[in-house]
């Protein structure tokens, strides 16, 4: 049985940079936001979309207009929840699909910015957190997306507080700075197998068993 880990983080605080070191250690991921802009495509999606947000919500060449839908939904939560009921239904979906196409793998990462806050988390075995404080999160999007703070705050303002996060989580990866993150990665993945192992071993004494 393939254990099911979560990874999250608040915007900015590194979730793809670990994700790629997971990776590269051979575990598959599978990056929530990006599977969710994916369906922004589906014409299912598009007209649940229309219908709650007009057809303004439409650029000329009649796609969903990202940048408006993400403003709206950065600043209305009303928006963002509606948003969410017709995204996280199919994410959620997707990804039992997709863990489900991963043979003889211990455990797979879903890499997604908010599991808390979005009710994900009994999809999880086990949750990471990334933490990272605020301001260093805000400097690297800033960089990264050549945005300025206050809009990376806006986007940052339906999220829980990273402390919260931590305290919600199974492990911590501290990503500000003080610590070399790979080192950080390579224990959780360590644990992850024998816990993984642990599991399959006990799973089978039990069908033995029986
Ligand atoms: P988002 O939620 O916005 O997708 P994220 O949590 O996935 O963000 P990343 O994109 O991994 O965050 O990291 C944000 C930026 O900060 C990237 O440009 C990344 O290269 C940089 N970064 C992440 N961790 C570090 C670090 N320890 N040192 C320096 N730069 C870092």
């Amino acid at each position: 049985m393939t254990l099911k880990i979560g990874l999250t983080g608040n915007i900015g605080s590194g979730k793809t940079l670990i994700s790629g070191v997971f990776s590269s250690l051979g575990i598959p991921v599978y990056h929530a936001d990006e599977v969710s802009k994916k369906f922004l495509d589906d014409p299912k999606v598009k007209n649940e979309i229309l219908k709650h947000f007009g057809y303004g919500i439409l650029t000329n060449d009649h796609e969903i207009n990202r940048r408006s839908l993400a403003s709206i939904v950065f600043t209305d939560e009303k928006a963002l929840l509606v948003l969410n009921s017709i995204l996280h239904p199919r994410v959620k979906r997707d990804f039992r699909k997709w863990t489900e196409l991963q043979i003889n793998i211990q455990y797979v990462i879903q890499e997604a910015a908010i599991i808390f806050e979005s009710g994900f988390r009994k999809e999880y075995d086990y949750v990471i957190h990334v933490s990272c404080p605020k301001e260093t999160a805000i400097d690297r999007v800033v960089k990264r997306d050549k945005i300025d703070g206050h809009s990376v705050l806006r986007r940052m303002q339906f999220q829980l507080e990273d402390a919260e996060k931590s305290m919600l989580s199974d492990f911590v990866i501290r990503n500000d700075g003080s610590e070399l993150v790979i080192p950080q990665v390579i224990a959780i993945h360590n644990q992850l197998l024998e816990i993984g192992a642990k599991r399959n071993n006990d799973v089978t004494s039990r069908t033995a068993d029986a």
